[in-house]
């Protein structure tokens, strides 16, 4: 099987609602090792390339807003960005993770658990989790620089 990387983002309504420590708790919770923290100032351009899969959808220019923390006030567009490593770490923080949509997803997951969807119509789901290993590689390089992985 193989060992994996996979990058996790502490979502802007969770750093608001100081939901970060319980998130990192239940990542922690998982067994997989951290080995890469650090918090990003996320640019115009950092936003548009990570999410650049879904330019064409129509709640894309709201995530681009979402992401960089500007419906929660967020100073300096700042997020915690993790990566973890491990044997299926992907799929398995998935699962963890939960369904995108947090009315969905099972009350066990971090989603289930935290997330929301506003009165707007705005999902809230207060974690990014990469979706596969083709996302995870381009995820992990565009967050982090490779002195930046200690393993
Ligand atoms: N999203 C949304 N409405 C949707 C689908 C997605 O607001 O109908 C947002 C949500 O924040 C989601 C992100 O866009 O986490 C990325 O979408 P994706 O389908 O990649 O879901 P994820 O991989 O985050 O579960
Ligand atoms: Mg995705």
């Amino acid at each position: 099987m193989a060992i994996e990387k996979t990058l996790l983002l502490i979502k802007p309504d969770a750093a608001k609602r100081k939901l970060t420590g319980l998130i990192i708790d239940r990542l922690e919770n998982s067994g997989f090792e951290l080995v890469g923290a650090k918090l990003v100032r996320v640019t115009e351009e950092l936003a548009r390339e990570h999410y650049s899969a879904l330019k064409d959808q129509p709640f894309f220019e709201n995530l681009i807003k979402y992401i960089r923390g500007e419906f929660h006030g967020i100073k300096n567009n700042k997020i915690l960005a993790l990566v973890y490593k491990g044997e299926n770490v992907i799929s398995e923080m998935r699962k963890i993770v939960g369904k995108t949509n947090p009315e969905e997803a099972d009350p066990d997951t971090i989603r289930g658990s935290f997330g929301r969807i506003t009165t707007k119509g705005q999902f809230e789901n207060v974690i990014h989790a990469s979706g596969n290993k083709e996302d995870a590689e381009k995820e992990v390089k565009l967050w982090f620089k490779e002195e930046e992985i200690i393993e």
